[in-house]
């Protein structure tokens, strides 16, 4: 089988390597960026997007915004032009449910099938092929593709219909950055009355208040390092869509609305590209105080 990857950035390289590492298909690979897609030893690289379209049984497509995916896909030239009927697209990126419901549409009608299948577990765990998938869309499709998606994932989970996938994805990261928001102020409260950081980490790590997100927040203030793995502009639009998602289902939302608005506040001052654990500048532009560890 021939496996297209487009989009092998942060995410999409180190999915595709694994995939690489951990099959036998042949894989061929395009990214707009070329130092992305020559990262992927192993791999051929495409010409283009609709190339590897043209060429593929299966494409995955791992890209950072939805209107960067519907145009991928559905734009002029999109790979849906160029997938053969009876080929499956599968989206690994993270949409809105209707986003992929529309992609899904409208490759159905060219006969090509479609997963929507988004990722959790950042950049560490795309490497060592840990990450969990969660997976919208018909249950043969996913049965079918069950085995690729385990090449690069510790935990393939079938969520249900086409939707359900994003569904699950937007939910779970609000979570994880209305925690990490949680995070960045309670960092800041010990900054101001002056605790030793080191020790504060080490307290709520191996107590109640430990998660995922205070340890990626800790880690990265302590050491002042926000260089991206998990781009602060992309936590923004999880947190837009997790917003849309509270607006269509009539759920109040503010923990996610306060972790939202905070990430427009880091973006205000030109954190976008940085690492989403930058949010935690807010509160250091705001007090004049930085949570780095004293050496
Ligand atoms: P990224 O920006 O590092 O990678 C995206 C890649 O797509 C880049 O290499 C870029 O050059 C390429 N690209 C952009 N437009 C393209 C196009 N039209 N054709 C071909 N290539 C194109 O982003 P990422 O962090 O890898 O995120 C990818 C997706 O995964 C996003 O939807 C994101 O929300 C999601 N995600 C990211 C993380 C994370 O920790 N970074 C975790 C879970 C999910």
């Amino acid at each position: 089988m021939k496996i297209g990857f487009i989009g092998v950035g942060n995410m999409g390289g180190p999915m595709c390597r694994n995939i690489i590492r951990n099959t036998n298909h042949e894989v061929v690979v395009f990214d707009l960026n070329p130092a992305a897609m020559a990262a992927c030893t192993g791999a051929i690289a495409g010409a283009s997007a609709a190339a590897v379209a043209a060429a593929c049984d299966v494409v995955l497509i791992s890209l950072p915004l939805p209107a960067v995916v519907e145009a991928a896909v559905l734009g002029a030239d999109g790979v849906a032009a160029h997938m053969r009927p009876g080929t499956v697209l599968i989206d690994l990126s993270t949409n809105a449910p209707s986003t992929a419901q529309r992609l899904h549409a409208a490759l159905a009608t060219r006969g090509v099938a479609m997963l929507e299948a988004p990722v959790s577990g950042g950049v560490a765990r795309a490497v060592d092929g840990s990450i969990t998938i969660m997976v919208g869309g018909e249950a043969d499709v996913f049965a079918a593709q069950r085995p690729v998606l385990a090449s690069f994932s510790g935990a393939v989970i079938h969520v249900g219909a086409v939707g359900m996938g994003s569904t699950a994805k937007l939910i779970n990261n609000m979570l994880a950055f209305a925690n990490m928001a949680t995070a960045a102020e309670g960092l800041m409260m010990g900054v101001a009355a002056g605790i030793d950081l080191g020790k504060l980490a080490e307290v709520v790590m191996g107590s109640s208040g430990a998660s995922a997100s205070f340890r990626s927040m800790t880690t990265r203030a302590l050491s002042g390092d926000f260089k991206a793995s998990f781009a602060l502009d992309l936590a923004h639009k999880d947190l837009r869509l997790a917003q849309q998602l509270a607006d269509e289902t009539g759920v109040p939302s503010p923990m996610g609305a306060a972790a939202l608005n905070l990430l427009r506040m880091a973006r205000g001052h030109g954190l976008g590209a940085a690492d989403v654990t930058a949010m935690i500048a807010v509160y250091e532009k705001a007090l004049g105080l930085e949570a780095r560890l004293k050496s």
